[in-house]
């Protein structure tokens, strides 16, 4: 595979790109190669399908990690869910992702209720969901047809521990599987929505981006058919590139290399 072209914009994953995992350890070279972005004034964006913690946190807590970033230089699953559910109407929720967000939604005018009396029911990473919060929800989901919002359909993610943990992915993949006739209605990635709205908020065009992830299947394949050029950084999930033999070869990323400071920011001199 080639090396990545020089790009007018980035857009870039969190967990498994700038930090190891949920304990936030940076990966090496990713402080210093941020700062260069920045230093150069290029257009950049974070896209990030945290679900655990409020977005203003998780800037902290990359900033407590040596970046120095904003809220406006991310846009996250979180915030793009509340919208939508706003504007669907959908306000009475049944909420099965982590306690500790329940007054995001809750100051955001929503009302969290259990299976019986929502409008929708949410999906997002919760480390502690149990099969009975599922089967709570059964009723919801079976009888009354609700929406099934998922914040993301990553199948797993990493923990603090660097254990890996079933995600959102797979709760909807069963409550799918249960033959429910709501719909399912997906807010981050791989849903176009959260790729469309990072590539607003840098002004670029998607030919003109570059798109760097740890998780070539959630993360990559999408924005791939949505014209950025791709590369899958081995710093994450995936300590190899074997993933890819259970790809679609026409979805495989444009690039696969060891890190985020692998990628070159400038001509390299050749001299
Ligand atoms: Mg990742």
């Amino acid at each position: 595979m080639r090396k990545p072209r020089l790009a007018k914009g980035y857009l870039l994953d969190i967990e498994g790109v700038l930090v190891r995992n949920k304990a936030y350890e940076p990966v090496p070279g990713s402080v210093a190669w941020v700062a260069e972005l920045q230093e150069r004034g290029i257009p950049f964006c974070l896209v990030s399908n945290n679900t655990t913690d409020r977005p203003t946190v998780l800037i902290e807590r990359l900033n407590a990690a040596g970046f120095s970033l904003g809220t406006e230089q991310m846009v996250g699953a979180l915030e793009l869910g509340r919208t939508m559910l706003a504007e669907r109407g959908l306000r009475r929720i049944c909420w099965l992702g982590v306690a500790g967000l329940n007054n995001y939604w809750e100051e955001a005018g929503f009302e969290l209720t259990g299976g019986d009396e929502c409008e929708a029911v949410v999906l997002g990473v919760n480390p502690d969901l149990t099969t009975g919060d599922l089967e709570g929800v059964l009723p919801a989901v079976l009888d009354r047809g609700v929406d099934l919002v998922c914040l993301h359909r990553n199948l797993f993610y990493l923990d603090d521990r660097d254990c890996r943990r079933m995600g959102p992915g797979c709760w909807s993949a069963a409550l799918q599987a249960l033959g429910g006739v709501g719909r399912t209605l997906t807010v981050g990635k791989p849903d176009p929505r959260i790729y469309r709205a990072a590539l607003k908020r840098i002004g670029v065009a998607a030919e003109d981006t570059l798109f760097i992830s740890d998780d070539p299947v959630s993360d990559l394949i999408t924005a791939g058919r949505l014209g950025m050029e791709t590369v899958f950084v081995l710093s994450g999930k995936h300590g190899d590139h074997e993933i890819l033999g259970r790809m679609d070869q026409d979805d495989w990323p444009d690039v696969v290399c060891g890190r985020l400071s692998d990628i070159s920011l400038a001509e390299e001199d050749v001299s």
